[in-house]
């Protein structure tokens, strides 16, 4: 029975806020007509009550008709401390493919690697501007003629933009071309958790010999081991035996190398050493590309017209555009109806939502302000300093972007400039986005804070 309702959440509420909110979801006691299901962490436990608890209840029902209770409880003890997201740093498992084929798999795979998602391959990876470099050394070192300069390989770069699907997929290209190559994939997370079990039980030796006699191994999601001085310790020691016996490290993090404060600097120093390869926000253009590939993946006809929709509105990162797109095609199959702008509006509304809240030039300000280490008071001075005009720019570019102001309206705002000089700043940005990544990227991350 909890199976099928897993199942029916499953369908009801699409794979990617599935794995995000109820993965974890253990059933504890069919007690008369009360139902107790097990969340590892109170945050997870309040969420899914609240987001989820109706539909919980209703599908219990339909199963069994008898119960008239869901009851959402956290873990007890041990678990309970677990952040609320750590769902997302444990590599997906396996729930997205039959059961079957997922314990043969874990079987079949030594215990030092975690599963890999099936889904995360090359083949369904979409390339664009902003993942191309990244992309390009993901391949390189798959088909092993990765020179020593590529090792380790660092991918950085934001939340759900591509690094754990990218590195899933060296694996699975490694592990395709030759049944020799060991690869070992694990979450930092998960490397910790490994090392301080083997600690306590006294098994570091084994634990090390494990580590060194894989070929590849890959850690995602380093910024995890920030101030765990003893792990990082750990992993320096693997590192250096493996990179010294050519074998191949790959690593991912939120942030490059010389960015990742509390983590020590002769390991970051060994981190920067190689490839390190940044994973960029994405473009309208790739996200629209990633909606393509993925309708035309899971077989379903989705209109352009939504799609563009999807991309213009949805941009903080792949995983919420999956998750949206995945929502459209669960209740498109749910009520046996098209997928159209207006079904997207009403299936998406608190997503579109949280996208279209109102935001006001003086939000605009502070922020950019903030993260430019100025004075919001400078958004309206004189000065013309590099340090203090260009944010300012920034700051009439997302205004204008973000918010329906007219040009002069804008221009008040900034101490009673011009419209010309709004028009200027926008033009000004507009290139510079085009001209440099980097502050492509800054822009951007803008953006999200903003929007969301
Ligand atoms: P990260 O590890 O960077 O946080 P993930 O690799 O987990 O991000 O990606 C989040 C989701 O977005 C995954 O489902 C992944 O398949 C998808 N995704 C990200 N980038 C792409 C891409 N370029 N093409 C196809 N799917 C992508
Ligand atoms: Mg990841």
């Amino acid at each position: 029975q909890w199976s099928r309702v897993r199942g029916r959440l499953q369908e009801e509420i699409g794979e990617v806020e599935y794995r995000n909110w109820l993965r974890q979801a253990v059933l504890h006691g069919l007690d008369g007509d009360e139902v107790t299901v097990m969340l590892p962490t109170r945050f997870l436990r309040d969420w899914v009550n609240k987001e989820y608890g109706n539909l919980l209840t209703a599908f219990w029902q339909a199963e069994n008709p008898a119960v008239r209770r869901v009851d959402i409880r956290t873990r007890p003890a041990g678990t309970s401390e677990r952040a609320p997201d750590l769902a997302e740093v444990e590599p997906k498992t396996a729930i997205a493919r039959p059961a079957a084929a997922a314990r043969r798999e874990a079987e079949e795979r030594p215990d030092m690697s975690a599963p890999l998602d099936p889904r995360f391959t090359f083949d369904t990876f979409v390339v664009g501007k902003p993942n191309e470099f990244a992309y390009a050394c993901a391949r390189r070192v798959a088909d092993g003629h990765a020179s020593p300069g590529f090792n380790p390989l660092f991918l950085y770069g934001g939340v759900g933009l591509g690094k754990t699907h990218l590195m899933h997929a060296i694996a699975w290209e490694l592990s395709q071309r030759s049944d020799e190559v060991t690869v070992a994939y694990m979450s930092a997370e998960k490397f910790m958790h490994k090392f301080v079990s083997a600690l306590r039980r006294q098994s570091t030796i084994e634990f090390k010999n494990e580590l060194r006699s894989v070929d590849v191994l890959m850690v995602d999601d380093l910024q995890f081991l920030i101030g765990k001085d003893g792990t990082q310790e750990e992993f320096f020691h693997t590192f250096n035996a493996l990179v010294d016996s050519g074998k191949q490290i790959i690593v991912s993090a939120d942030k490059s190398p010389s960015d990742l404060s509390g983590i020590e600097d002769r390991l970051r120093t060994r981190l920067g050493c190689g490839m390190v390869a940044d994973v960029h926000a994405t473009t309208y253009e790739l996200r629209l590309a990633i909606l393509e590939a993925k309708a035309a993946r899971a077989g379903v006809v989705v209109p352009g017209r939504v799609m563009e929709f999807l991309a213009q509105k949805i941009t903080a990162n792949v995983r919420e555009l999956e998750g949206a797109l995945n929502r459209l095609i669960a209740h498109a199959n749910l009520f046996e109806r098209p997928v159209t702008l207006e079904t997207a509006h009403e299936v998406l509304h608190d997503l579109l939502r949280a996208y279209d809240r109102k935001i006001t030039i003086e939000e605009i300000q502070k922020q950019v302000a903030e993260h430019y280490n100025i004075r919001v008071s400078e958004m309206s001075s004189a000065r013309r300093a590099r340090n203090i005009a260009r944010p300012r720019q920034i700051a009439m570019y997302l205004a204008k972007q973000l918010t329906s102001r007219s040009l002069p309206e804008i221009g008040r705002k900034f101490g009673n400039r011009d419209h010309t000089t709004v028009m200027h700043a926008v033009s000004k940005v507009t290139e510079l986005i085009e001209a440099d990544p980097d502050f492509a990227e800054d822009v951007e991350l803008l953006r999200r804070i903003l929007t969301v």
